[in-house]
Order: C-alpha cells, then sequence, then structure tokens
C-alpha cells in the first residue's frame, strides 16, 4: 500500500457542463473516467501535459458507468495509447460501451419516453452518439469486490454503487479509501437542481453502504453538485465533508421520496400529460422546478420516472 498516489483530477468542458475525469498516477497509469468524444484532445491530453505526462502513456481507463459525459472520451483515449490501454467497464453496462446504439435505446426508454416532440427527439439522439467516439470492446467487465492492480503497490477495488445508472461502480484506492464515485452520489444535484437517479431503492442503498461500510477519506465525483442551499460544491471532497456530503444526498431523497409519496397519494398526475413537465407537471410547479426537460442532459424525468417506479406499488387502487 502507498502512502500517498498521486490523483489529477481533469474537469472536461462541453457545452454548459462538465465531467471530471481522474488520472492516477502508478507504475501502470490509469485514467478514470473520459468526459466524451473531444475531451481527450481538449481537455485530457493538454493538462497531463501540464503535468509532464504523456496520454500516450496511460495503461488502463477505468469507466464508473455507461454514460456518455464519461464513457464518451474512452475511444479517443484508448487510440492514442495504440490500443494497448485496457478498458473496464461495469458488467452491468458493457454493453454501453460494445454499441453505442444502445444508449438510443436507454433513452428512449428514460428521457425521450416523455418527450413527445420527434424534432427534440431526434436532435438528442444526435448529440448522444456525436458525443461517444466509437464502440470498443471491454478488456475486462467488472463487478463487486475486483481488484485492479496498476502495478506496484496502486490497487483498486470495485464496489458496486448502482441507483445513479443500474451498474454504476465506485473505484476505492487501496489502503488510502479515496473513492471515485463519479455520479453515484450526487447530493442536491448538478448545474439543473435536480439529482439523476434511474434507480431511487439502489441510489438510496448505495450512499448507505459507502457512508457506513467504504467510509472514504476521500471523495472524487462526476461533477460540481449542489448543497442544501443550492450553492455548486467542489467535486473533489477530502476529511469530514465526505460524511456531509454522502448525508446531503440522503437528505434529498427523503425529500424526493416524501414528495412523491404525497403527490402519489393525491392521484394528481392523471390528466396532466401534455405540459412541458409531462405527467409530473404537479411536482414541477412544488418545487418550483425551471429547468427545460427538453435539454440533454435533464434529471427530471428520469429521477421522477425512477421515484415513482418505486413508490407506485404503495398507491395500488
Ligand atoms: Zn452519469
Amino acid at each position: 500500500m502507498e502512502s500517498s498516489v498521486h490523483v489529477i483530477p481533469i474537469e472536461c468542458k462541453f457545452g454548459p457542463v462538465s465531467a471530471f475525469a481522474y488520472y492516477v498516477d502508478a507504475l501502470e497509469p490509469a485514467i478514470i473516467d473520459t468526459g466524451v468524444n473531444v475531451s481527450a484532445a481538449q481537455d485530457i491530453e493538454p493538462i497531463l501535459a501540464q503535468n509532464g505526462i504523456r496520454i500516450e502513456d496511460i495503461r488502463w481507463i477505468l469507466l464508473t458507468h455507461g454514460h456518455v459525459d464519461h464513457l464518451g472520451g474512452a475511444y479517443a483515449i484508448w487510440e492514442k495509447t495504440g490500443r494497448r490501454a485496457k478498458v473496464v467497464i461495469p458488467e452491468k453496462e458493457a454493453r454501453l460501451l460494445r454499441n453505442l446504439n444502445e444508449h438510443i435505446v436507454d433513452y428512449k426508454a428514460l428521457q425521450g419516453k416523455y418527450i413527445n416532440d420527434r424534432a427534440i427527439q431526434e436532435k438528442h439522439i444526435t448529440m448522444l452518439t456525436t458525443d461517444i467516439g466509437n464502440n470498443i470492446e471491454p478488456e475486462i467487465e467488472v463487478k463487486d469486490g475486483d481488484h485492479i492492480s496498476l502495478g506496484g503497490n496502486v490497487s483498486l477495488t470495485v464496489v458496486e454503487t448502482p441507483g445513479h445508472s443500474i451498474g454504476s461502480v465506485t473505484y476505492v484506492l487501496d489502503g488510502l479509501n479515496w473513492a471515485f464515485a463519479a455520479d453515484a452520489v450526487q447530493m442536491y444535484g448538478g448545474l439543473g437542481g435536480l439529482p439523476t437517479i434511474e434507480d431511487s431503492g439502489l441510489y438510496r442503498e448505495s450512499v448507505h453502504r459507502l457512508l457506513e461500510e467504504v467510509h472514504p477519506s476521500r471523495l472524487y465525483l462526476g461533477h460540481p453538485f449542489r448543497n442544501v442551499n443550492g450553492e455548486l460544491q467542489s467535486a473533489q471532497i477530502t476529511g469530514e465533508e465526505v460524511g456531509s456530503v454522502l448525508q446531503a444526498s440522503l437528505d434529498m431523497d427523503a425529500k424526493l421520496t416524501d414528495l412523491m409519496q404525497r403527490h402519489l397519494s393525491r392521484d394528481t398526475q392523471s390528466s396532466e400529460s401534455n405540459g412541458l413537465y409531462g405527467p409530473f407537471e404537479a411536482i414541477a410547479n412544488e418545487i418550483g422546478y425551471t429547468g427545460d426537460p427538453r435539454n440533454l442532459p435533464c434529471s427530471f424525468f428520469v429521477t421522477m420516472h425512477a421515484y415513482q417506479e418505486e413508490l407506485k406499488s404503495t398507491y395500488k387502487k
């Protein structure tokens, strides 16, 4: 076990948003997440160069989950390494690396399902597919408890932390207990002001597991997320802040659960499905949500759908 490992956070920017990739220095250097297709040339290579590191020397590309803003840059980095880097993805999301058309399938099942406008759907699909370099056959598909050795004394343990997406994992640096959780922890949400949660029950379990079982000493997240006052926080969290960030994520989950429970019990959803917020118009009004679900990404429909799916059985007539 190393006493310290050099980690370089790299903010990959695209449009109004950004996603973090993390360079982990070791005999076999790793990059955890990759931004989108343009990020390799635009952000990752230049920032590594400023630190005297060549992108060609990366030996591991570790993906926390299959979303476009995390795996989209994998192909470009892999190419720059002469296809020598080993590409690793959670087993449950390997299909998203293998075949970029799978992103269209997921889009249609989640956000797209609530968007009636064909032109907007088409626009979103084009954005999704151009943000991904190309298909890659993963070298390793990881699951809970797997270990990845980066050579020397640097190794990572895979902890499954699903919920934000169905197969999200956290890579934990052994010994140091630094957790690369990416989007598995969302506090009060990103720019749009709502966490993106595909399965609320799994999300809650995963945050509890990090808080009670993993006890990270550092947390490396995928984006800057908001605190209870709506202020965007750093995506790199250390010390006592880690516990507060995890607790804030559970607090927001409790608020969303309560919100959905009240709306389901009142059955306010039945008729209003043609407005901007579809069947969740009353909820958007109550929380004063003003985000535009016609933008991509937008957490509103994904997250509302998840809580509704989890809680609706309680309110069957
Ligand atoms: Zn994500």
